[in-house]
């Protein structure tokens, strides 16, 4: 059977500066200045609960919030609240965060307890999945707690867990398949212990073997949970896709993979869980992948949340050439950034230090209506119609032409030969109705 989706690009995979390096830990300095953005994820901001001026200690919650749809923030060092304030983040962002001075010492709060997961009821373990501050951590960093509680009548057979990584340069859920597949495969057992009904599926792009071998020797012979060797092509690993992929399922427009009885959840979420359960830890730390021509010492790197971009850099090793574009995300659906004094946050990847040859983009031409952006969106829009409608401000016909159902992968753009702006000029209209939306409530 071929897992793969209609449409999609092969870009240029750039993984080889990373693809073998193994995961190395980079710690913060003492003194380092540590920031935690309040909202890190999808839903409500958090408030803080500590002051400045207080001492805090590792894993420590310093903000939370009463609704549903969020997810509570620790601290990942010891140290002391120096104050709480609006900070830009490495999303491009700015969000008001706790400001922590790390005092080197990670001294470790005393909510920091295995739990026998065995013995605990579902309801236990979604509580403790949303204690510990667990959000999918691929990219849109919705709340996992949420993500595992369905509602009503949504009843979920299939649980994919998500190892494409088919964005260009990150290497990170690579690595942690290869490094840490007993480790996955316990926090698979702990989301099927929640979702009772379900397979699991650990999806795999093909061009990863390493990461297949190890998972397939990991799940050895443990009833319900398979590994799939899906086509490597790109966006594998949009949800969609990788729904339709595993199971020939569509997700209906506006709908959820709930809708199509599918919970879909990222390599490092998964992790996250095992440690959650396993030693008792919060979300604290992130596999990051540094990339890209400028930086010295390209790898992938497990770093505290709230450590700053340019204090990585320098632990990494700094630059060995000038970075012109410096990208948060993978090249196609990331977001570039003009100020590395920002903290890693739970939905970063990857940081990619690009130079002038590497960042380089032809300038645009008049389309030759070669039909390639059409054939190759992997949602069957019409990327050139929709980037007319964007150009004649006609936000009517953008949303009748289905504009908001583009999930802004940069297949259109990178494939153009006469490199029209696609999914630029889509993703700003897209973003700009799904607030007005929003905003009608
Ligand atoms: S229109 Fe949207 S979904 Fe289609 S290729 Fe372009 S960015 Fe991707
Ligand atoms: S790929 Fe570019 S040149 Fe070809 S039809 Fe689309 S917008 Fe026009």
């Amino acid at each position: 059977m071929s897992f793969t989706f209609r449409g999609g690009i092969h870009p240029k995979e750039q993984k080889q500066y990373t693809e073998n390096v193994p995961i190395n830990y980079l710690t913060p300095a003492e003194k380092a200045e540590m920031v935690f953005p309040l909202l890190q994820h999808l839903g409500s901001p958090c408030q803080p609960i500590v002051g400045a001026g207080q001492k805090v200690l590792l894993g420590e919650k310093i903000g939370d919030s009463d609704a549903y749809i969020s997810s509570p923030i620790h601290s990942s060092i010891s140290g002391t609240v120096k104050d709480i304030r609006p900070h830009m983040t490495a999303m491009g962002t700015i969000v008001n965060s706790i400001i922590i001075e790390n005092d080197g010492e990670l001294l470790e709060h005393e909510t920091i307890k295995p739990k026998d997961y065995n013995e605990l009821t579902r309801e236990e373990i979604i509580s403790i999945i949303r204690e510990k501050g667990i959000v999918g951590l691929g990219g849109a960093g919705f709340p996992a707690h949420v993500k595992l509680s369905p509602p009503a009548g949504k009843e979920i057979d299939t649980v994919i867990i998500n190892g494409s990584e088919c964005e260009p340069y990150l290497t990170t859920d690579n690595r942690v398949m290869i490094e840490e597949a007993d480790r996955l495969v316990i926090g698979v057992q702990i989301i099927l212990k929640v979702l009772k009904n379900a397979r699991a599926v650990i999806a795999i792009e093909d061009n990863k073997p390493e990461a297949i071998e190890a998972l397939k020797k990991a799940c050895g012979n443990i009833a319900g949970i398979d590994v799939a060797a899906c086509k490597t092509k790109y966006p594998q690993g949009a949800e969609k896709q990788l729904i339709w992929a595993i199971t020939k399922r569509e997700v209906p427009s506006g709908g959820l993979p709930a809708d199509a009885g599918c919970v879909v959840n990222n390599i490092d979420t998964v992790i996250a869980i095992h440690r959650a359960f396993i030693r008792g830890r919060p979300l604290m730390r992130k596999v990051v992948t540094l990339s890209g021509g400028a930086i010295r010492n390209p790898g992938n790197y497990k770093v505290r949340l709230g450590t700053k971009v340019n204090d990585l850099v320098e632990l990494a090793g700094g630059f060995k050439a000038n970075p012109v574009k410096v990208v948060v995300g993978g090249p196609l659906m990331g977001t570039a950034i003009f100020d590395i004094n920002v903290p890693i946050v739970k939905t970063t990847s990857g940081v990619l230090f690009l130079t002038e040859k590497e960042a380089y983009i032809p300038p645009e031409q008049n389309c030759i209506r070669c039909g390639k952006c059409v054939e190759r969106c992997p949602m069957g829009l019409v990327p050139t119609e929709l980037n007319t409608d964007v150009l004649r401000e006609n936000s009517e016909l953008f949303v009748k032409h289905n504009g908001l159902e583009c999930i802004e992968c940069g297949s259109c753009s990178y494939i153009c030969p006469a490199k029209r702006r696609l999914s630029q000029a889509i993703r700003t209209t897209r973003r700009v109705e799904l607030a007005k939306l929003k905003n009608k409530g």
